[in-house]
């Protein structure tokens, strides 16, 4: 099969679809790997690691989709790249279809067949290929707020784990999923006084099994959030209710209870965020403030990491490549659930319910 990666285009992006070793696995398996000249470097991975491991570089995105039977990527293909796209080539990469209209209609009017890292779920019903960007995300969400509550940054000038003699930060984490359970962890090692809050009290006995001393496990409601917020120096907004926008747990009025100077990272912000003020933000203008808390909303947390981000992203995204490129596409989707699973659209209709109820479109 020919395999086709091709630089990432969207703003602030820097990861890429494909490590070195992946080339190499799929050279040796007999497949032909094309590569856009430059796609590793957001990552740190120059063009001559990717010849080394016996792809075919390609000067042009155009000569990638042109070629490509499968072509694999990060981000849902940009507006620039929807005329590339053709009848009959497969595309493996994050969509998020429910989320934009446009996209949907112009990826299904180019009749590829669109597999969806978001939507590949195994057995259990859990999604492999989203779970690497909650862990970044997660973790990053703390060293984040730790340069937020920086005073040059308009921030309390907290540091987060305090010194002998002075109280470390108080930090909130909305929903204790894979990003809340990853910035707690991270939160504690920072020494700082963590609390945990989840609606899930199975999960808050699991996380209360495994946190350090450090964290408090406690149950989401109203008034626990609210005394929390009066303490916290930093908030963690990791909420998901799946499929469903986020529900807003803190409203307007209750930013005027939390201390001038403290810091909010809405993560689930791209489900529209938990935090009535929070509005999406990129890398390049990550912050605003209202009433005089700082507020960072950014999207794509994990494209500021690239180079982690790639390597956690393709250690998980490879295995299923492989199968598509062996198996061919139709036969991996007849004979691998968790792949049938991911395509969203096929033969110039959409194949995912979620996606065809969003819209009001045949399935
Ligand atoms: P998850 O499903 O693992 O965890 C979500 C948790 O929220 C669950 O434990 C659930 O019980 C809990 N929850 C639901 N309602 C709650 C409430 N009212 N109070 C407290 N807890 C509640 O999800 P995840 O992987 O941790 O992802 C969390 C969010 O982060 C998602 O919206 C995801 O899309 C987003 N995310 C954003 C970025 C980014 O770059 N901004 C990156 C990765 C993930």
């Amino acid at each position: 099969m020919i395999i086709g990666v091709p630089r990432e285009v969207k703003q602030d992006e820097y990861r890429v679809a494909m490590l070195p070793v992946g080339v190499e696995e799929l050279a040796n398996r007999g497949h032909t790997v094309l590569v856009e000249a430059g796609a590793g470097l957001g990552s740190g991975l120059a063009d001559h690691d990717y010849l080394r491991a016996g792809c075919e570089l390609v000067a042009t995105a155009k000569e990638v989709f042109e070629r490509a039977e499968l072509v694999v990527k990060v981000k849902e293909p940009q507006e620039s790249e929807w005329p590339l796209l053709r009848a009959g080539q497969a595309l493996f990469t994050y969509f998020h279809f429910a989320a934009d209209r446009k996209l949907t209609e112009a990826v299904l009017t180019s009749d590829v067949t669109a597999i969806a890292y978001e939507t590949l779920s195994d057995a259990k019903g859990q999604l492999p290929l989203l779970t690497p960007m909650s862990e970044v995300a997660g973790r990053m969400s703390i060293q984040e707020g730790a340069k937020y509550l920086e005073r040059p940054q308009m921030g309390r000038g907290i540091l987060l784990g305090g010194v002998p003699g002075v109280a470390p930060a108080n930090i909130l984490i909305l929903g204790g999923g894979v990003v809340g359970a990853n910035a707690a962890k991270i939160a504690a090692g920072f020494n700082a006084n963590v609390a945990i809050l989840d609606i899930n009290v199975d999960r808050l006995r699991y996380l209360a099994d495994v946190m350090p001393p450090n964290v408090d496990c406690l149950f989401s409601d109203r008034h626990t959030i609210a005394e929390q917020l009066d303490r916290a120096d930093l908030v963690v907004g990791a909420v998901l209710i799946p499929g469903a926008k986020a529900p807003c747990l803190i409203r307007r009025e209750h930013l005027k209870t939390m201390k001038s100077g403290s810091v909010i990272i809405d993560v689930a912000i791209d489900q529209g965020g938990c935090i009535e003020t929070s509005k999406p933000t990129s890398h390049n203008d990550p912050t605003y403030i209202v009433d005089e808390v700082v507020h960072y909303c950014v999207t794509n947390m994990p494209g500021a990491v690239g180079r982690t981000s790639t390597y956690a992203l393709c250690n998980v995204t490879l295995p299923w490549v492989i199968q598509l490129a062996q198996r061919g596409i139709e036969s991996a989707a007849k004979e691998l659930p968790p792949l049938a699973r991911a395509i969203n659209m096929h033969g110039g209709k959409v194949t995912n319910a979620a996606v065809a109820e969003t819209f009001d479109l045949e399935l």
